[in-house]
């Protein structure tokens, strides 16, 4: 079978940049060393195109998770054409077929399962879906979007603009051009791109399948620490449409914590967030799921099984009453139905089944644990 054709305007731009990235760059830093506004000024750059992939691209055009004012998605829409990554249109159809049909090597666009190399950016190099290439189809919403659609007809001049003019006109100020290219052009860029890159192949490669084994993605920490948060991608594929990927309050999600961020200031609004019980139930049954599979080669295999299906089957029993018991407080709370809830009966009931909950949950996942 011939391979399809080689897209060589994106193999020019992948390889001269990571060429000058890779050699350039260390040659300029020895020979004449970069200064600290030029350093800073890259970082800030970085930062400003991974989190209008991450918050822009990603959560907010992609999968709809918050709404947010124009000035922000043109804040967005500039980062966009900045970190050069196709218009936020192209990128957002490319990414909502991606979760319809993951892993799924003759579907989508970066399937996992076509190896390292292809989800990386192998995908990109050619034409390895041509036919469907200007079917936008599935980001019809996007397409009301003035901003969205603004920038998907003048991609090509804002991506320059911003890749070329950014680093000149700050190079032009702090006094030098070639260093400015070197280090805010070229170096950002690349950064950019691999990072960003790495979502679609490490994440669904390296790491936990926290709470689903249905597809490839994978929770991992260290690579949410240089996505902007997206390495919580087991959690994100399998709750697409929540505006975290990092769902604890300690693990590392930037990009969640700028969308809740531009909430007190209006710039964002609608944040949406999975049912809490749906997170828990996923978890919990992956942790079956694994314990399961470890128990197969158990001498006692089928008693143990038994046992640990009754403490799963409690767990999930207890987990619904304590949730329909939070949910009933909730809707009395929001009716006003109570004048002082901290001390009625259903708040009382509502923290013993927690207890109750926790203790289950508890003893299940000990269980789990014990079982090596
Ligand atoms: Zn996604
Ligand atoms: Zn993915």
């Amino acid at each position: 079978m011939n391979k399809p054709k080689i897209i060589w305007l994106n193999v020019f731009v992948f390889l001269t940049t990571f060429l000058f990235a890779a050699i350039a760059v260390p040659y300029r830093a020895i020979t004449h060393g970069f200064d600290m506004a030029e350093i800073v000024m890259a970082v800030i750059c970085f930062i400003y195109c991974g989190m209008s992939i991450t918050a822009g691209y990603h959560r907010l055009w992609s999968h709809k998770t918050y709404q947010a004012h124009w000035s922000l998605r043109f804040i967005f829409a500039l980062g966009g054409a900045f970190a050069l990554q196709n218009s936020a249109l192209h990128w957002s159809s490319d990414h909502r077929i991606h979760h319809k049909h993951v892993d799924n090597n003759d579907k989508d666009p970066y399937s996992a399962k076509m190896g390292f190399w292809y989800s990386h950016i192998g995908w990109m190099l050619r034409e390895y879906q041509a036919s469907r290439y200007s079917n936008y189809e599935n980001v019809r919403d996007l397409q009301k979007d003035k901003i969205v659609m603004w920038q998907h007809k003048h991609y090509l001049v804002l991506s320059a603009l911003m890749n070329f003019g950014v680093p000149l006109i700050f190079g032009f100020i702090n006094g030098d051009i070639i260093s400015a290219l070197l280090l805010v052009g070229v170096l950002r860029l690349v950064l950019s791109h691999h990072t960003t890159f790495f979502i679609n192949s490490l994440a669904h490669i390296w790491g936990k399948q926290t709470y689903t084994d249905k597809n490839t993605a994978r929770d991992n920490g260290f690579l949410a620490f240089f996505t902007f948060g997206e390495g919580y991608h087991n959690f994100h594929h399998i709750f697409e449409n929540d505006y975290r990927n990092g769902i604890r309050w300690w693990q590392f999600d930037p990009t969640k914590w700028l969308i809740k961020g531009c909430e007190y200031l209006n710039l964002t609004s609608k944040l949406r967030v999975s049912p809490e019980d749906k997170i828990e139930k996923a978890k919990l049954s992956m942790t079956l799921k694994r314990t399961q599979q470890r128990l197969a080669k158990h001498p006692n295999a089928e008693l143990m099984l038994a046992k640990l299906q009754t403490e799963y089957d409690l767990v999930v029993a207890k987990l619904n009453d304590f949730y329909d018991a939070k949910k009933q407080l909730l809707a009395n709370k929001k009716a006003e139905l109570m004048s002082d809830v901290e001390n009625s009966e259903l708040h009382k009931q509502y923290i013993e089944l927690k207890v109750r909950f926790n203790e289950q949950k508890k003893s299940f996942v000990t269980m789990s644990a014990s079982i090596a």
